[in-house]
């Protein structure tokens, strides 16, 4: 797909916030789940000039690459990537080998390698070989990323060996961009917008690498974000058409009872996997309630068959531009998901 040229409609206002000196850094390294607000990055970077040559989108494959549609929206790889080529981007991906499920189901295994891209543009193993341990139950809903493991085994922990173990990154300045917004929670709202990344090394002799984080729509409104998607024309990411307010995991473990209901009447499959492994762990997602029960007392979305298929496969064949552009049903709804 020919990469979009055209600018944005020139009388829209763009959203704004604190920015840093971005003509400093060689690479913006944009962590790009393919929801709206990582959208939101990549535009307001190019909103602010920055060249595209220097922007790479990263994406964690949180079901991993071996076939495991458990959790994650079958569609999305391709979405992130569609996205990408039309914008002319450069795309890479990580993962933990097996995925979430292999990670849930660990019985007295190390926690698994993460595939990190390496520079002869194949995947490099990093870790792999910790203590044995015992997992079987799935994340639980928490602010603690110990309790709620998802999150940390498989995406910080990516993007953090990626930083680390490729040689890109030495001798240069690199600005990590990540979505979080200041309105979704009280804990968000005090994040730094600007900071330097947990892998920054940007004093060592043997190993320097300057790296800061920007969190660059954390000032932004919701209705900012969509007007941002809207100006650009960008479909976004099939979930939001279904009613999904939050483009996280379709199976999130943080998802309503109405989502739950939902998932169940669009993934009916996976739906049963995840009540079977949470009967044979003794321990659900929930507290109190299995998802049957949260399912049970929740109402499905009003569902389009049209965009089930489409968030059900894995090619991505919509235009990445839309022409009227229309603003999904899930926007501005309640959304659940980590705080
Ligand atoms: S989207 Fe939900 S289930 Fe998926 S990794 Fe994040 S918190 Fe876990």
């Amino acid at each position: 797909m020919a990469a979009l040229d055209a600018p944005p409609s020139p009388a829209a206002p763009v959203a704004t916030g604190f920015a840093p000196d971005l003509m400093s850094y060689e690479i913006a390294l944009v962590a790009f789940s393919g929801g709206k607000d990582s959208l939101g990055l990549v535009l307001r970077l190019l909103d602010l000039g920055f060249p595209r040559e220097r922007i790479e989108l990263h994406h964690h494959l949180v079901d991993g690459n071996e076939g495991s549609t458990l959790m994650d929206w079958p569609i999305t790889e391709a979405y992130c990537k569609a996205i990408a080529d039309a914008l002319g981007i450069p795309i890479t991906f990580s993962w933990r080998r097996h995925g979430f499920e292999g990670e849930m189901c660990r019985k007295g295994d190390a926690t698994a390698a993460m595939m990190v891209p390496n520079q002869d543009d194949g995947h490099t193993a990093v870790g792999g070989s910790g203590p044995p341990g015992i997992r079987l139950k799935f994340p639980q809903v928490s602010n603690d990323l110990q309790t709620r493991w998802c999150s940390s085994a498989l995406k910080i922990a990516l993007m953090d060996a990626y930083v680390r173990n490729h040689p890109k990154f030495l001798n240069k300045r690199t600005l990590v961009l990540t979505g979080e917004r200041a309105e979704e929670s009280k804990a968000r709202a005090n994040y730094s917008v600007f900071e330097p990344h947990r892998s920054d090394t940007r004093n060592s002799k043997r190993v320097p690498r300057h790296i800061d984080v920007w969190r660059a729509v954390h000032a932004w409104s919701e209705h900012d974000v969509w007007e941002a998607i809207r100006r650009w024309r960008l479909v976004p990411h099939p979930c939001y058409f279904l009613g999904w307010s939050r483009c996280s995991c379709r199976s999130c473990i943080f998802g309503s009872s109405d989502q739950w209901a939902s998932v169940r009447a669009i993934a009916p499959d996976q739906f049963g996997q995840i009540a079977n492994y949470e009967r044979e762990f003794k321990v659900t997602i929930h507290r109190t309630m299995s998802v049957v029960e949260r399912a049970d007392r929740g109402t499905p979305y009003e569902i389009d068959p049209y965009w089930v298929k489409v968030a059900n496969r894995r090619e991505f064949t919509v235009p990445v531009f839309m022409d009227p552009w229309v603003l999904p049903k899930g926007a501005f709804g309640n959304s659940c998901g980590p705080t």
